[in-house]
C-alpha cells in the first residue's frame, strides 16, 4: 500500500518564516488562508476588489492585489477558478515571481494541459484537498481535516517536497492523510471522478431514476425523496464503512435488489462509456473543449445550466427543502458544495 503521511511524519519548519500568498478567496482560498493562519503561518491574500475581497477583510486576513501578494510572498498558492488562472498568471503572477519561490496549485489542470508554463527557476507543486473547500475549513475548525494529494512538478530548490508537505499539514490535511501523486495522475483522476462518478454520473443517475418514476405516474415528491434526498443517508453509510457497511444497514430485500438490479443499470456498456470519457481526458480532448468553451463566453455551459436548473426535480426539491428547516442552507446560493 502507498505510504500515507500524517502530522507526525511532517516537519513544518521549512515553511515557518516564509510568506504564503493565497490567490483567490473562494471555496478553497478562504479555507487555505484561514487554516494556514491559525496553524501559525504568515498569510497574505491576493485578490481583485469585490465580494471575496470584502469577505477576506471581514475575516481579518491581510488582503492586497494579486501582483502585490505575489511579490511579497515566497509561496504562491493559486486558488482562482481554473479557467481564469492563465490570464491572471500572465498579467499579475508571472512578472512578480522570484527565483526560488514556490508556485502552487490545488488542481493540476493548467500545468498538465500547458495553459500555464512556469519559469524554470521556481518550485512547482500541487496540494489538492480531496473535498470541497467549505469542508476543508469546517473540518479544520472541528479538529479534523480533509485528506489531500501532493505532487511535485518542478523542484528547483531541492525543497519542493518538504514545502508541499508542510503546506498540506498547515491546512489540516495531514490530520486525515496526505499521499503523493503526479500532476498527470491528479488531473486525470480528478476529472474522471467528477465526470463519471461524483458529479456527472450521480446527477444523471438521480435524474434518470426520478424521471422513470414520474413518467410512470408516481408523485414527484415521492420520487424526489426516493432518488435524491435518501441518497445522502446511503452515502453517509458508504463513507463510514464502505459498501459492506451500507449493505449491513439496509434490508435484505434492498440488498438483494442491489445485487440483481445494480448491474442492470450500470453494466459493461456503461463501463465502456466510462473508458471513452477517460480517453477524452487523457488525450486532452476534454480540456480543449472546456478551454474553447470559456474563450467563447460559455454558450453551451450557460444554456445547459439554465435548463438543468429548471428540471422538475429541482423545482420539487426547492419546495420540499423549504419545509425541512433542519437542512443546512447552501453556503452561497449560486454555488453549493462542489466536488473537485
Ligand atoms: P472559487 O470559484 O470558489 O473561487 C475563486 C476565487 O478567485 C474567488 O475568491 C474570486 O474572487 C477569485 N477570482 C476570480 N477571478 C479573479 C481575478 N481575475 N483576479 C483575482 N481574483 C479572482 O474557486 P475554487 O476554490 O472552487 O477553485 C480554486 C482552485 O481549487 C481550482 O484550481 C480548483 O480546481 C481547485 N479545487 C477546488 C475544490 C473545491 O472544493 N471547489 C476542491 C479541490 C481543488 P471574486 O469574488 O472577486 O470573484
Ligand atoms: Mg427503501
Ligand atoms: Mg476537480
Amino acid at each position: 500500500m502507498v505510504k500515507v503521511l500524517y502530522n507526525g511524519d511532517i516537519q513544518e519548519e521549512v515553511l515557518q518564516g516564509k510568506k504564503i500568498a493565497v490567490i483567490g478567496y473562494g471555496s478553497q482560498g478562504h479555507a487555505h488562508a484561514l487554516n494556514l493562519k491559525e496553524s501559525g503561518f504568515d498569510v497574505i491574500v491576493g485578490l481583485r476588489g469585490g465580494k471575496s475581497w470584502d469577505k477576506a477583510v471581514e475575516d481579518g486576513v491581510e488582503v492586497t492585489s494579486v501582483a502585490e501578494a505575489t511579490a511579497a510572498a515566497d509561496v504562491v498558492m493559486v486558488l482562482l477558478p481554473d479557467e481564469m488562472q492563465p490570464k491572471v498568471y500572465e498579467e499579475s503572477i508571472k512578472p512578480n515571481l522570484e527565483a526560488g519561490n514556490s508556485l502552487v496549485f490545488a488542481h493540476g489542470f493548467n500545468i498538465h494541459f500547458s495553459q500555464i508554463v512556469p519559469p524554470a527557476d521556481v518550485d512547482v507543486f500541487l496540494v489538492a484537498p480531496k473535498g470541497p473547500g467549505h469542508l476543508v475549513r469546517r473540518t479544520y475548525t472541528e479538529g479534523a481535516g480533509v485528506p489531500a494529494l501532493y505532487a511535485v512538478y518542478q523542484d528547483y530548490t531541492g525543497q519542493a517536497r518538504d514545502v508541499a508537505l508542510a503546506y498540506a499539514k498547515g491546512i489540516g490535511a495531514a490530520r486525515a492523510g496526505v499521499l503523493e501523486t503526479t500532476f498527470q495522475e491528479e488531473t486525470e483522476t480528478d476529472l474522471f471522478g467528477e465526470q463519471a462518478v461524483l458529479c456527472g454520473g450521480t446527477t444523471a443517475l438521480i435524474k434518470a431514476g426520478f424521471e422513470t418514476l414520474v413518467e410512470a405516474g408516481y408523485q414527484p415528491e415521492v420520487a424526489y425523496f426516493e432518488c435524491l434526498h435518501e441518497l445522502k443517508l446511503i452515502v453517509d453509510l458508504l463513507y463510514e464503512g464502505g459498501l459492506e457497511n451500507m449493505r449491513y444497514s439496509i434490508s435484505d430485500t434492498a440488498q438483494w435488489g442491489d445485487f440483481v438490479s445494480g448491474p442492470r443499470v450500470v453494466n459493461e456498456d456503461t463501463k465502456a462509456r466510462m473508458k471513452d470519457i477517460l480517453t477524452d481526458i487523457q488525450t486532452g480532448k476534454f480540456a480543449q473543449g472546456w478551454i474553447l468553451e470559456n474563450q467563447t463566453n460559455r454558450p453551451q455551459f450557460n444554456a445547459i445550466n439554465r435548463s438543468e436548473n429548471n428540471h422538475q426535480i429541482e423545482k420539487v426539491g426547492r419546495e420540499l427543502r423549504a419545509l425541512m428547516p433542519f437542512i443546512k442552507k447552501p453556503e452561497n446560493a449560486k454555488k453549493e458544495v462542489v466536488v473537485n
